[in-house]
């Protein structure tokens, strides 16, 4: 297996992408031989899905990282279709996506690809959904960027325009939302022990944010996003051979990039606030909100107003065998 730090040397396509604008090049080059790309996009409510392309022309749907839960609906059939048919398909999706992709097929295809990347976890669908309705607040969304640049790659915001232009923008780590994705309150309850961590893939080549580039490789950092990628196979390493002049890269060993991004080997801890959270009868951003403003111990004194003595056993772990 081999390591690189990457980024692409056209700034427009890193503009548009997570980090150094990877997953674009690779999609770009299985289309130009005539194949097919799966990939997660939005649908028009806003809701996050998988779906396919053959053309470079609506390659930019499926650009970036959407942090919901996507849907797979009937890709996994629609990738067998075209592989019998001959075509050359490249399936990007999370590590458990292109397991159960390779499960349903049941053998291996010489003319499939698959890409997945380092995975923190994904949101549950239905707090993404009525974060949409809060945020557009009547208005009819144009756009949604999870990774939003303009103020750095490391400082990403969650930015939504509507037809006149930016309706919301917010940091990482002030937008709630994100907030509650990065504190682990509302993963789906399967990334909370995940079988999937570990350098060993399933995928031909595994994408992730290279963390911490700027410490290690300051000459591959510009704040405007590089990538950590591993090339697992002899096909993923001749698919990157083709695209390798598109890039800025160096050949690295893993450990450092790894040990910036704690989601490539273990998982996310399961929160005791997640089980306040969900234990709400609806989605309550003001109790999301707080829980992911206040110390522990504000956290406790929430419950003892908010939601009763039961759950302060729960959160304090009394109640647990
Ligand atoms: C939910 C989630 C969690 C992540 N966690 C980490 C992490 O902990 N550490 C890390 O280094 N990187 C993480 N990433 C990956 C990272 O954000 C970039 O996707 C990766 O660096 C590739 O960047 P790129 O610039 O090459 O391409 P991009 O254009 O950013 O890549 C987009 C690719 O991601 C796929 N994708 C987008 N959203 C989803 C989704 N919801 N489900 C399935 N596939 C999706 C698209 O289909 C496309 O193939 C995560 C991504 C997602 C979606
Ligand atoms: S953390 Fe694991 S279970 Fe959760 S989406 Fe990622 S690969 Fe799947």
């Amino acid at each position: 297996m081999k390591s690189y730090a990457i980024y692409n040397k056209n700034y427009e396509v890193r503009k548009q992408s997570s980090s150094g604008g990877v997953f674009y090049e690779l999609a770009r080059e299985v289309i130009g031989k005539n194949g097919v790309v799966f990939g997660a996009k939005f649908d028009d409510e806003w809701n996050v899905i998988h779906g396919y392309t053959e053309s470079i022309e609506t390659i930019n749907d499926f650009l970036g990282s959407k942090y919901v839960q996507s849907s797979v609906g009937n890709c996994y059939k629609d990738v067998k279709k075209f592989l019998e048919s001959g075509k050359q398909c490249l399936f990007s999706g999370t590590p458990c996506q292109v397991a159960g992709l390779k499960a349903f097929l049941g053998k291996k295809y010489e003319n499939l690809l698959t890409i997945d990347f380092i995975c923190h976890g994904v949101p549950s669908r239905s707090v993404w959904r009525e974060y949409v309705e809060k945020i557009r607040n009547g208005s009819e969304i144009k756009s949604i960027n999870f990774r939003d640049k303009s103020i750095g790659w490391m400082q990403f915001s969650l930015t939504v325009h509507d037809k006149d232009g930016e309706i919301y923008t917010n940091a990482f780590n002030s937008d709630l939302y994100m907030k509650g994705f990065l504190q682990d309150i509302y993963l789906r309850p399967s990334c909370y022990n995940c079988v999937f961590k570990g350098t060993d893939r399933k995928s031909d080549i595994t994408l992730a944010d290279y963390w911490g580039v700027h410490l290690d490789l300051p000459e591959m950092f510009d704040d405007k996003g590089t990538s950590f990628i591993m090339v697992h196979t002899k096909s993923g390493q001749e698919l990157y051979k083709t695209i390798e002049e598109r890039f800025v890269s160096k050949e690295i060993k893993q450990e450092k990039p790894l040990s910036h991004n704690p989601a490539a080997l273990v998982s996310a801890k399961l929160s005791k606030k997640r089980r306040v959270f969900f234990e709400s009868d609806t989605i309550n951003f003001e109790l999301l909100e707080k829980l992911t403003r206040q110390s522990k111990f504000k956290n406790i004194l929430i419950c003892i107003f908010s939601k009763g003595r039961t759950k302060i056993k729960k959160l304090l772990g009394w109640d647990e065998k």
